[in-house]
């Protein structure tokens, strides 16, 4: 799996620092920081899930 952020579309929700702060995190003007762009198998979810709920629809993964 590989995440990517799209940081033109990111609102500075947070949603996604909420559902996998292993993953994501954000800068000061609270723009997406992805942590980790290849997550291991148990983070596979995690990063699904944080894809799906972002508002902005900002991140995907394959
Ligand atoms: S959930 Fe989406 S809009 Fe919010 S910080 Fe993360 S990438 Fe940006």
């Amino acid at each position: 799996m590989k995440i990517v952020a799209d940081t033109d579309r990111c609102v500075g929700a947070g949603q996604c620092v909420l559902t996998a702060p292993a993953l994501f995190d954000q800068d000061d003007d609270g723009m997406v920081i992805v942590r980790v762009a290849a997550p291991e198998a148990g983070s596979v979810e995690s990063a699904r899930a944080a894809v799906h709920l972002c508002p902005a629809q900002a991140l995907s993964c394959d």
